[in-house]
């Protein structure tokens, strides 16, 4: 069986929720249609004419990128200008461009998760915080038959984390009442009756960015036609997230031995640096994509180095006299994100039973020549 395009795209909303992308980024579909079957998916970090060619050949319907094809609102959409002729040729070909950008960045197990997996770095934390999962109450009325398929159903969404915590929740027997009116099908009693049942109340904790996939599951594996449940806002902080990550090397190394780890991780022949090489390094922060807004953050959580791409000459210069090292790989050291996402959709596929096949594209996007 093959995968929708749209369920495709709710699994990759699943590693990146959209709710967490920065404000006016360009994210979701950017061209094509979400509305058919999916035999191959290509997997990019950029659109170039090139990646399009690889996606025909592949025969895929759709793909997946980190950086938008469509930046500003088109005014016109003429073919005979490059970008023109790109769009095009994905509409000629029937291939849709699905973009997940700083959702991805952000989100757990995205860019920055894997950049800072890349350097073996340790209890990594966000370095920029951009926002906060907000926590709600669930608290659900289950009848006592059920409560073990209910409980399971929501916290196997995800709901019950607290710290290092997971499938947390508070049980509590008790007894419910309800009369069925006219025109309904209840699953216990009758029409007209007053009941009284042996119920459990079920409770947890949920992120708002969970709370309609808890929701979903839970209705779902709930036996009443109406189930009873409450949400309740809770003032708790909730988990934050954000750009880039910052996290600790296992044991110092000197500058010039992270140059040669960062080098050979992400896979680049050449990095920019700043900084005494024999500086001893333990604290890194490392962000994804451009990395000249970063510096102050760096500096706040005490990185002895930032590890971020399109680092300009002011920036480099500010880092200088803060003491701070860079390396600069590149923006293209993103590149990385091509096999984890093709790997986890893959996984995703074939968790759900479906025959899609995804491709991490090899056509390599750096712009840059290094002579
Ligand atoms: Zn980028």
């Amino acid at each position: 069986m093959l995968a929708k395009g749209q369920t495709i795209t709710q699994w990759m909303e699943k590693l990146a929720p959209k709710s967490v992308a920065m404000p006016d980024d360009r994210i979701g579909l950017q061209l094509g249609s979400l509305q058919r079957d999916v035999s191959n998916v290509l997997v990019a970090l950029d659109v170039t004419d090139e990646v399009v060619d690889e996606a025909i050949a592949l025969g895929a319907e759709l793909i997946i990128a980190h950086h938008a094809i469509i930046f500003r609102p088109l005014k016109d959409l003429q073919t005979d200008t490059s970008q023109g002729r790109l769009y095009e040729k994905l509409i000629k070909h029937d291939i849709a461009v699905y973009i997940s950008h700083t959702n991805y960045d952000i989100a757990e197990g995205g860019m920055n998760d894997l950049m800072a997996e890349a350097l073996d770095l340790r209890q990594t934390k966000v370095l920029w915080k951009t926002g906060e999962d907000k926590l709600e109450k669930l608290v659900v009325f289950v009848p006592k038959s059920h409560a073990d398929s209910v409980r399971t159903a929501i916290l196997d969404t995800g709901a019950g984390h607290i710290g290092d915590y997971s499938h947390c929740s508070f049980n509590v027997e008790g007894e419910g009442t309800f009369k069925p009116l006219e025109g309904t099908n209840p699953f216990i009693g009758s029409t007209g009756t007053v009941e009284q049942v042996e119920e459990v109340r079920i409770e947890t904790i949920i992120p708002s960015s969970i709370k309609s996939r808890v929701l979903r599951a839970m209705l779902k594996a709930h036996p009443y036609e109406e189930a009873a449940y409450d949400l309740y806002p809770v003032s708790l902080n909730g988990k934050p997230y954000g750009l880039g990550r910052v996290g600790k090397l296992e044991q110092p190394k000197p500058l010039a031995e992270v140059v040669e780890l960062v080098k050979e991780r992400f896979e680049v022949p050449y990095v920019r640096v700043v900084g005494d090489l024999n500086t001893s390094i333990r604290k890194i922060a490392v962000l994804g994509g451009s990395g000249g807004r970063s510096v102050n953050h760096t500096l706040f959580h005490g990185a002895d180095v930032l590890v971020a791409g399109d680092i300009d000459y002011h920036t480099a210069h500010d880092a200088l006299v803060a003491g701070l090292c860079i390396i600069d790989p590149g923006h293209n050291a993103e590149k990385i994100m091509k096999k984890s996402v093709a790997a986890r959709l893959q996984a995703m596929a074939e968790e759900n039973g479906a025959s899609t096949v995804f491709h991490a594209s090899h056509i390599a996007t750096e712009p840059f020549q290094f002579m």
